[in-house]
């Protein structure tokens, strides 16, 4: 018996539609529905029984709290329900490796969740979207991809949640980890797995959305060379819960931004150090840090970052705790 696979589409480039197949920009993102993305790829059915829905049509840079909790609700109400053995997500690629985490650290199943989008719209020469699709079901039906937390899968190649992200505005070899490289490949439409990711996720994850509507307001300020309290002053001002420093290096903070930031942590705001680099650990450093009770924000980029602290906060806003899930995570 095939096994049954949801396809839960969000929209972006992989249903884009531009006037010219030489166009790769410029063109509508989200504009073709789940069932032109399902019908453009009749040999997805050799591998599953698929069906769709469409959760939203958008370019993924308008993603909002609300789509992720609305997804992440539908998710766990899919396997809750036994209405499908694994699920696949289209999705714009700007935003993937955001939702991917979110969902990484929200969905309680060792199902298979599987993102996919393109670089190309569907109308463009070459265009990566239809094989992408294929290969993501051929991911999502593979017995490895079980309890792997979230997969990405582009263009041949099989990343985590936690670790990937876009690297290239433009290549359809964007989707990249530096530092530990690919969980697997799709070779000839086979996946194979090579590694998985040791952090805690899914079905081992303690963040419960169910009940949810809205998430703490986090904001990402980002650290340069001349800084000032301009953005913190106007982070506190507007009430958010937490702030995420884009750091220098080791999450080094601007000496004119840092007293601003000890003053956003008096006041109950949790602030994490993360880093401009795209690799490599935020570890404790300056002795002020710890002393102005900044967190360490590991290896998570600025944007991962966020949407940790925002789960985060949804359970406590005790630093320690909170240290203990970016340890964890
Ligand atoms: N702007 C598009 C999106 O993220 C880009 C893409 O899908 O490749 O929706």
């Amino acid at each position: 018996m095939k096994p049954n696979i949801k396809i839960l589409a969000t929209g972006g480039t992989i249903a884009g539609s531009a006037k010219l197949s030489t166009t790769t920009t410029g063109y509508k993102a989200g504009a073709l529905g789940i069932d032109s993305l399902i019908n453009a790829v009749p040999e997805i059915h050799e591998f599953a029984n698929v069906t769709g829905e469409q959760i939203c049509s958008i370019d993924s840079k308008d993603i909002t709290d609300e789509i992720w909790l609305t997804l992440a609700k539908r998710i766990n109400e899919i396997f809750s329900r036994d209405e499908a053995d694994g699920i696949v997500i289209t999705h714009g690629t700007d935003t993937l490796e955001e939702t991917a985490y979110f969902l990484n650290l929200t969905v309680h199943s060792d199902k298979p969740v599987v993102l996919t989008g393109a670089m190309r719209p569907a109308t463009a020469i070459s265009s990566d979207g239809s094989i992408n699709l294929l290969n993501a079901v051929r991911v999502a039906v593979n017995k490895n991809s079980f309890g792997k937390g979230v997969l990405v899968a582009l263009n041949d190649e099989i990343n985590s949640a936690r670790e990937v992200m876009k690297t290239n505005t433009l290549t359809v070899s964007t989707f990249r980890n530096f530092e530990f490289g690919l969980l697997g490949c799709i070779n000839d439409g086979t996946p194979e797995f090579y590694r998985t990711s040791t952090r805690r996720h899914t079905s081992n994850s303690e963040f419960d959305i169910d009940g949810l509507t809205e998430l703490p307001r986090v904001k990402i300020i980002y650290g340069h060379a001349g800084d000032d309290e301009i953005f913190i002053d106007a982070a506190i001002n507007a009430g958010v819960k937490g702030i995420v420093y884009a750091g220098m290096g080791n999450g080094s903070i601007h000496a004119n931004a840092e007293k601003f930031l000890a003053r956003a942590t008096d006041q109950g705001i949790v602030v994490i150090r993360s880093s401009r680099c795209s690799g490599g650990s935020v570890i404790p450093a300056e002795k002020s840090y710890v002393d102005e009770n900044f967190l360490d924000g590991d290896n998570l980029s600025p944007h991962k970052a966020r949407i940790l602290l925002q789960l985060a906060l949804t359970k406590t806003t005790d630093r320690s705790e909170i240290q203990r899930m970016f340890n964890q995570y």
